[in-house]
């Protein structure tokens, strides 16, 4: 007898779905796109996304590793529908689905101390065999064990056939039911057990559709005996459609680790500086694909989006392209917004100057560091710190054309890009030397550094009075 773990697509049900994080104390960026690849479902077949936060490791779930997950879902765009289910706070009710397959016989107790169980353990390893419970107390009388003993709850699971899993990203996946234990339900202390808790959550929440990464593809098989067993129970435990979507590698094929930018999205924004909607659309693409389209905005994404185009091997992260992504939403991106990011990085308040310098800004930078240090010049105090580069720039020669220039500018009255470079070029062309040559130590000297945006925004940008300032403070 095989048993079916596929819902119908038929659009009869409303999709419901669910992104089911563990606060660890960063939202990790594969888990993020689980998340967004869940919340795009929802989102594309008019359904419900829904959040539970999976709280019951009390060590790890404290408010700031909660919070960490709110924070970067949110900084992300993903908007959950109705209130975050906590799944420390429904204990009582996963205990309770326990007792209704206890009192439906689909469920037992186990008294097997746990020497009892390592024994077995033992005896099984010596054997060669699978390192499974043997269903010792699944048909002995509980009477039978000592008055008071502790006690788990197992379920009980079918000894013969298969369960069959219609995966919607992984196809056809099987497993012989006797390669499924009469696992916990729940433990001595009467507490449930994560693989107990998840499904009871999923069907109270109404989800239609588990879409996760596909280290609980194992799980499925395990939780689909539950909500078999309580079929038939309670209304409402009909079979979700799982999707287990292939984890992130790195860019050499590895398993994704912090080399290979394993980070959390936190980091993503405050360390590298990429921009919300660059990792959205990065994430998107990675492991899921409409034609050669690269770019997706949000709403371009929602109508888009369905799980039969996600990839079933594993993506490839690449920092490289995502930093290219980056620059290209930088240059698409709102001057006051950039500026507003950048204040925050440089701690400036002016960012009416930073809004007037970001079309300049912006054409190169591929991260907010990037423009942050790019814009640094606008705020420099004079005297200006120069790089040791900058500085060797500065010799006898370059200072003696640094105070031509000063004579040349003051005398300027337009202060605009064109009279000021049909001004150097003349000065250059008297020199005998390419604009180039001349640049590099005004750079120096305006900027303190040898890269700059093009050196006659930087004169505009600084203004007059401030430029003259800065290239006598170096001239000779
Ligand atoms: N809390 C689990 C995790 O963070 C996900 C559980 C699930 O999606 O079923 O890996």
């Amino acid at each position: 007898m095989a048993s079916m773990g596929s819902a119908q697509m038929d659009g009869k049900r409303p999709v419901v779905t669910r992104f089911a994080p563990s606060p660890t104390g960063f939202l990790h960026i594969g888990n993020a796109r689980t998340g967004l690849f869940s919340w795009l479902y929802a989102k594309h077949h008019g359904g419900k996304a829904l959040l539970r936060i999976e709280d019951t490791d009390k060590q790890r779930s404290t408010k700031e590793a909660i919070d960490v997950i709110f924070d970067g879902l949110d900084w992300l765009g993903l908007t959950f529908d109705d209130e975050p289910v906590f799944q420390s706070e429904r204990a009582d009710r996963h205990a309770q689905v326990a007792q209704k397959l206890l009192d439906a016989g689909k469920a037992y107790k186990c008294f097997a101390t746990s020497e009892e169980l390592a024994e077995m353990r033992e005896q099984q390893r010596a054997n060669k065999q699978p390192l499974r419970y043997d269903g010792r107390w699944r048909e002995r009388d509980p009477g039978e064990a000592p008055e008071g003993a502790p006690f788990t709850v197992r379920i009980k699971t079918p000894e013969g056939g298969e369960t069959i899993i219609e995966d919607a990203v992984q196809g056809r996946v099987k497993v012989d039911n006797r390669e499924i234990d009469d696992f916990i339900l729940l433990r001595a202390d009467g507490t449930p057990t994560y693989m107990l808790a998840v499904v009871v959550d999923d069907m109270d929440m109404g989800c239609t559709h588990i879409i996760r990464g596909d280290d609980h593809l194992n799980n499925a098989f395990r939780q689909l005996q539950v909500i078999h067993a309580m079929q038939g129970i309670e209304d409402g435990w009909d079979d979700p459609v799982y999707a287990h979507v292939p984890l992130i590698h790195g860019n050499d094929g590895a398993k994704l680790s912090k080399r290979h930018g394993a980070m959390g999205v936190d980091a993503y924004r405050d360390e590298l500086g990429i921009l919300p909607e660059a990792l959205f659309n990065y994430l998107l693409r990675l492991g899921w694909g409409h034609g050669d389209q690269e770019e997706f905005n949000v709403e371009q994404a929602i109508e888009l989006f369905d799980i039969d185009a996600v990839n079933k091997g594993p993506s490839r992260f690449d920092l490289k392209k995502l930093r290219n992504m980056n620059g290209h939403y930088i240059r698409e991106a709102d001057d006051a917004r950039l500026a507003g990011i950048v204040a925050k990085k440089l701690g400036v308040e002016d960012t009416d100057l930073l809004t007037e310098a970001m079309p300049v800004l912006k054409t190169r930078a591929r991260d907010i560091n990037e423009l942050a240090d790019g814009a640094g010049f606008l705020f420099s105090k004079r005297p200006l710190n120069l790089t040791e580069k900058a500085a060797g720039l500065l010799n006898d020669e370059a200072r003696e054309r640094l105070t031509a220039i000063s004579t040349r500018l003051k005398a300027e009255e337009s202060w605009t890009i064109e009279p000021l470079e049909a001004n150097l070029n003349a000065y250059a062309e008297e020199l005998g030397l390419g604009l180039g040559k001349l640049a590099q130590p005004l750079r120096a000297a305006l900027t303190g550094q040898t890269t700059s945006p093009g050196i006659f925004d930087v004169l505009v940008l600084l203004g007059q009075e401030e430029s003259l300032a800065r290239i006598d403070a170096q001239a000779a």
